[in-house]
């Protein structure tokens, strides 16, 4: 047997995506698997944040919203601002961005996600700004800085991907979908939004 199929074997017994690579997807699903990490509990008695980030943040499921504040305060108390600028979209607004760069033109494509296949369809996910002062940052070592804080509260961070690497992006992956593959939770996802059952449930 060789080392890639000894991966590949691995893989496909803790139900992830199969191509023979120990990337960053597979290691952490040996971890949670092993280690066995303890999900940390959801953030309570959380002071509001700054009014920009304040108005994504109801857009977002109500078990979400005290992880995104404290993703803000912690950054904060680590000496990085960061605000939270995108989160709830409708099928229809993601079936817009998705436009761009496709049958949109000019510019550059956005999202590979159309309406329903993305988290930020269902109020579980989030992306942060850095900032310095009032200038924003698309790219800074900070947002590295930051997944690691939002990993610690157990959020899920974007910067971990392998297929489409999305630093500012963070999502709380709901209990039932620990061991589902990021397709596998989307079409759940999109299962409970049609039938009208809560995501978190
Ligand atoms: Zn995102």
């Amino acid at each position: 047997m060789t080392l890639e199929d000894m991966i590949k074997s691995i893989q496909d017994k803790l139900n992830i995506v199969v191509d023979g690579r120990a990337g960053p997807q597979t290691w952490d699903a040996i971890y949670r698997k092993i280690v066995n990490p303890v999900i940390p509990a959801a953030p309570t008695q959380i002071d509001q944040v700054d009014a920009q980030s304040e108005k994504v943040i109801a857009t977002l499921l109500p078990e979400v919203q005290n992880y995104a504040r404290a993703l803000v305060h912690r950054a904060g108390s680590n000496g990085i601002l960061i605000r939270v600028i995108s989160g709830m979209r409708s099928y229809a607004e993601q079936d817009a961005l998705y436009a761009r760069g496709r049958t949109v033109q000019p510019g550059p494509i956005v999202t590979n996600a159309p309406g329903g296949y993305s988290n930020h369809n269902f109020g579980i996910a989030f992306d942060i700004g850095v900032f310095e002062g009032d200038r924003y940052l698309g790219e800074s070592p900070k947002y590295r800085a930051v997944g690691i804080l939002g990993k610690e509260l157990g959020l899920e961070w974007g910067g971990s991907w392998t297929e489409f690497v999305d630093q500012p992006h963070f999502q709380l992956r709901p209990a039932w979908a620990e061991n589902l593959s990021g397709a596998e939770m989307l079409a759940s996802l999109r299962d409970r939004a049609e039938n009208q059952t809560p995501v978190y449930a």
